[in-house]
């Protein structure tokens, strides 16, 4: 029977990183991925020369998280094209941001201010609250709410103002603010998704850990109250109804990577206490779903508003009433497309009930269609169009009061000794990608029972 120190169960961003880390660290470390390749929502896809990613677009990470994590690891993630603008459309036409929310300056300074002179732990004590609630406490005026609750639209896949918390928000604010001096930022990784990935791949395996693909755990072993293992098989049937048990590799710490929507699936039943299962069913909940419905799309000219760099989003369009965003991701990484050639990609914030309902769909992304040809002339003239849902899997979970930070599962399982938890539905802050390597990271330091001082700057749990 294989012995491990650390059974890696899933190979997306937080798996990996885990695993990365963990292996640097000394341990004896095996990650175990169902697919044949390493990245979980991340996944780029070819189609007709073009490379669509399934999960990633930009990350959002100033610095102090998964891009300083890569440099522990003795790798690195380049920082390629920064998205620069911002122009939203509204009344009928693009404009510059600041055209669209006018707060008053000193008002809004002061509450920026605020929030970067708070510390990140403050914000734990504002999972409970929605974003507005605390800003009308700073008595913020109109044009700064307004502000502040147009991007917590667009980031936590939120379109009701009750629906933004104010933890999450106010903790992206805060690092974009103070690390990058900027209220938004995010950056296109020079090579793009894959290289991160392989990095992660090299790290694992340069120190003496080991990568199996294609390779599903069907169980958690739990007894006594401790971790032993796992259970995995071939993710791969020779026959449709093939029985195999599989192989038992053995370890005292386990950790799942597995979203709340899967993860009671491996962990037997019972050995959990009934309030954590109950908080991850919770969560779980289809209405929590971060989703939205998009279109890819292939042009020989980009599908810009204003400048090619751009993130371009609205509060509503004419026909669909919903809120999205959308940029030409070969601006950021010309290889994503042929030469000449461009990629588009776009998304619609909706209800995960809405995406069920068959009849909405297929009038959506005909309002979808119809709106984009208006609000960008050359989007007439595409190649082609892929429309396509974010379900399942979802983006992940909306950032709402009440679903955030400490009202997550923890990632330190109760009443187990040696079962961990990272995943970016479980507790953590940020934005996905970002979000869950911050979650791996304190993972990670609560298996290894210290902080490591490299991270001094870097915000986690
Ligand atoms: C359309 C879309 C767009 C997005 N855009 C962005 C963006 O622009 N920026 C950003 O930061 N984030 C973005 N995200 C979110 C981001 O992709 C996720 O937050 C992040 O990838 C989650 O990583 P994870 O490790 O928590 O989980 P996952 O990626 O879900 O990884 C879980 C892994 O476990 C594996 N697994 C499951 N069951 C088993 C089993 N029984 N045995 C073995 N392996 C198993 C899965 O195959 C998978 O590899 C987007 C997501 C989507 C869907």
């Amino acid at each position: 029977m294989a012995t491990y120190d650390v059974i890696v169960v899933g190979g997306g961003v937080g798996g990996c990183i885990a695993a990365a880390l963990l292996s640097k660290l000394g341990r004896r470390v095996i990650l175990l991925e169902k697919y044949p390749q390493l990245g979980g929502r991340v996944h780029p896809v070819d189609y007709q020369g073009y490379t669509l990613d399934l999960g990633a677009h930009l990350i959002e990470d100033t610095g102090s998280g998964i891009c300083r994590i890569y440099e522990f690891l003795g790798k690195k993630i380049e920082v390629g094209a920064v998205s620069d603008a911002l122009p939203v459309f509204a009344d009928g036409k693009w404009k510059h941001i600041g055209e669209v929310f006018r707060g008053n300056k000193s008002t809004f300074k002061s509450v920026i201010k605020e929030l970067v002179s708070s510390d990140y732990s403050e914000f734990d004590g504002y999972d409970h609250l929605p974003l507005r609630a605390w800003l009308l406490e700073r008595n913020a005026d109109q044009g700064t709410i307004d502000f502040f609750e147009f991007l917590a639209a667009l980031e936590q896949i939120t379109d009701q103002w009750f629906d933004h918390s104010a933890s999450e928000n106010l903790y992206v604010r805060k690092m974009h603010y103070e690390e990058k001096g900027m209220a938004g930022y995010s950056f296109w990784p020079k090579g793009g998704y894959e290289n991160l990935f392989n990095q992660l791949k090299e790290a694992i395996e340069e120190n003496s850990g080991e990568v199996r693909t294609e390779t599903e755990v069907s169980q958690v072993l739990v007894e006594d109250g401790k971790v032993l293992g796992v259970v995995a098989r071939p993710a791969k049937r020779d026959v449709v109804n093939e029985y195999s048990y599989g192989e038992v590799l053995e370890a005292s710490v386990v950790i799942s990577n597995l979203p709340v929507w899967s993860v009671l699936n491996i962990i037997p039943q019972g050995a959990l206490p009934s309030w954590y299962v109950d908080i991850i069913r919770s969560v779980a909940s289809e209405k929590n779903k971060a989703c939205w419905i998009g279109i890819y799309a292939g042009s020989e000219e980009p599908i810009i508003a204003k400048s090619e760099k751009e993130l371009c989003a609205w509060i509503e369009t004419p026909r669909t009433g919903l809120p999205g965003f959308s940029f030409t991701v070969s601006n950021y990484d010309d290889s994503v497309a042929p030469d000449g050639k461009h990629l588009f990609v776009c998304g619609f914030s909706c209800k995960a009930e809405e995406i069920r309902d068959k009849a909405w769909l297929r009038n959506m992304f005909h309002n979808i269609e119809a709106d984009l040809e208006d609000m960008f002339p050359s989007f007439k003239r595409t190649l082609w169009r892929k429309k396509h849902t974010v379900l399942e899997p979802a983006f992940g979970l909306q950032g709402k009061p009440g679903v955030v930070g400490r009202f997550r599962p923890d990632f330190v399982a109760p009443n187990v000794d040696g079962l961990y938890f990272v995943s970016d539905t479980f507790r953590g802050r940020g934005i996905g990608i970002d979000k869950v390597s911050r979650t791996a990271l304190s993972c990670v330091e609560r298996i290894q029972g210290e902080k490591i001082p490299f991270f001094d700057k870097t915000w986690r749990y």
